[in-house]
């Protein structure tokens, strides 16, 4: 049995983890990173790198399909485009091949080890992983859990087989004619419009009585519309039941029983902290609902364990993370740091984009603040007019007092960009006439985002 000591072993290498152990490597701190699979975790290898390759490969395709249907208003005419879903995953692959070694090759610039295999606690400072060379004991002063999240089945609905999760369904290697989508968030949305662009036929139910339930409604209305036009199907306030040979058996908003052919039936009803294989009975540390509890440091209950990314909770998205490990390595490089962020921008990369930094209209007025709010919409913009995307608009919320930039939302064609300029926005303190009075280049779409502010100013100059 092999054992070394470091000063920090980091457990996952997804984004909250590799980002730890490179910033703490930077520093001088002696560490080590244990991965059961590839360096990138979720992110890279299954997630948010994966499904925007297929996005993109979908969007291209869909293109072509539009220009062939004749339906170019800009005169471009194609014949019938065919897809190879076999290549774009090979493709996909490829850019995960990339990213992965890039990861690696980054760890090891950083002097940080890597062990590959699955971490399992003996106690608070000592970890024990299988690895292909046999058992390795590590003893670290300080521990890093991010071992991230896992999709969450239904109970009727076992994954296997026609029912699948996300990270099957970026492998599939042909399009499936009918296609089943249970939950309508943000992961079930963007794989759902990509695989209609693709070509399959495809019906989304949600058992809220909104698709993406955490956005409102005016946000919502543009990427509902496009669904329309695309064909895709949604049921709201329906359940699923199970497996049939006909397909998948719902129940719909009224009640009744129906059977939806399905060849396969993609299950995103939302995804858990990975708590099991790593020995956490051996720590009993505190947890907030399914999760791990941290404070503003990602201190857990025990002295020296921290934890980062979506093993403590919402918003679990890869930024979080990554923001969680650069700071958790600084701390224990011994630097004096917190979590002092104002926001963290999120963003649903469905047909049209969703943004939202900071706190919409109705958050606002419920925390009892008195708020202007200031909407522009992308129909009065000539960037927007010139790439046929006029759907959507930005919308900015300040406080009525002192015009502080409390949030910042927009959808529409590639508002996901305008995502770092609003999070920068809101850190820095930004006032409407802070916005107002950048020049913001033209032709842009985020000349929609002066205008927002200045509409809330009272003093749109296009509207
Ligand atoms: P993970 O990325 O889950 O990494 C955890 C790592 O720990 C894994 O590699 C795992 O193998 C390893 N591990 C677990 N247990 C052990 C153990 N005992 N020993 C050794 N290793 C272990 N987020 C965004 O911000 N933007 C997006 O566009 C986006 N799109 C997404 C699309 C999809 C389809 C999915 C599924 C997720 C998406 N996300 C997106 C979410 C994002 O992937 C996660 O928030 C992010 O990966 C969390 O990072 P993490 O470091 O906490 O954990």
């Amino acid at each position: 049995m092999k054992e070394i000591a470091c000063k920090l072993l980091v457990i996952g290498a997804g984004p909250g983890g590799y980002v730890c152990a490179i910033r703490a490597g930077q520093l001088g701190v002696d560490t080590v990173i244990v991965e059961a699979r590839k360096p990138g975790g979720t992110c890279l290898t299954v997630g948010c790198i994966p499904s925007k390759a297929f996005i993109h490969a979908a969007e291209e395709f869909d293109k072509v399909r539009h220009f062939a249907k004749g339906q170019s208003a800009i005169g471009i005419s194609v014949e019938a485009p065919r897809l190879d879903l076999g290549k774009t995953v090979e493709w996909k692959d490829g850019i995960v091949g990339r990213l992965t070694g890039g990861v690696s090759a980054l760890l090891n610039k950083a002097r940080v080890k890597i062990v590959k295999g699955e971490a399992k606690f003996r106690d608070g400072k000592t970890v024990e992983v299988e690895t292909e060379t046999g058992t390795q004991i590590i003893r670290a002063e300080n521990i890093v859990i991010a071992t991230g999240s896992e999709p969450v089945e239904v109970p009727a609905l076992p994954f296997g087989g026609t029912v699948i999760s996300s990270t099957e369904a970026l492998a599939l290697r042909e399009v499936p004619p009918k296609l089943v989508v249970i939950g309508g968030g943000y992961i079930g949305l963007e794989l759902g419009i990509a695989f209609s662009k693709m070509g399959s036929d495809v019906t989304v139910v949600e058992a809220t009585k909104q698709i993406l339930p955490l956005y409102d409604g005016d946000l919502v209305r543009p990427v509902v519309k496009r669904l329309k036009e695309l064909g895709i199907r949604v049921l709201t306030n329906a359940s699923a039941g199970s497996l049939s040979d006909g397909g998948l058996v719902i129940q719909t908003a009224e009640g009744a029983s129906e059977t939806l052919p399905a060849d396969k039936v993609l299950v995103t009803v939302g995804r858990r902290p990975r708590m099991e294989g790593w020995g956490l009975d051996e720590l009993d540390l505190d947890r907030a609902g399914r999760f791990l509890r941290i404070d503003d440091r990602c201190r857990t209950s025990m002295r020296g364990v921290y934890a980062i990314g979506d093993v403590t909770g919402e918003p679990m998205l890869a930024h979080r993370a990554m923001a969680q490990g650069e700071m958790v390595a600084e701390i224990v490089a011994g630097h004096k740091r917190n979590w002092d962020k104002r926001c963290i921008p999120a963003v649903c990369f469905t047909d049209p984009e969703i943004v939202s930094a900071g706190l919409s209209p109705d958050e606002a007025r419920g925390q009892g603040l008195e708020i202007r709010v200031g909407q522009f919409p992308f129909a009065a913009n000539g960037r927007a007019m010139t790439t046929e995307s006029e759907d959507g608009f930005v919308r900015v919320v300040a406080r009525a007092d002192n015009h502080l930039v409390l949030g910042i939302q927009a959808v529409g064609q590639d508002v996901s960009e305008l995502s770092s300029t609003f999070a920068l926005a809101i850190e820095m303190g930004a006032r409407l006439e802070d916005i107002a009075g950048t020049i913001h280049a033209h032709p842009t779409r985020s000349e929609g985002f002066q205008e927002a502010a200045l509409k809330g100013l009272g003093q749109a100059l296009h509207i």
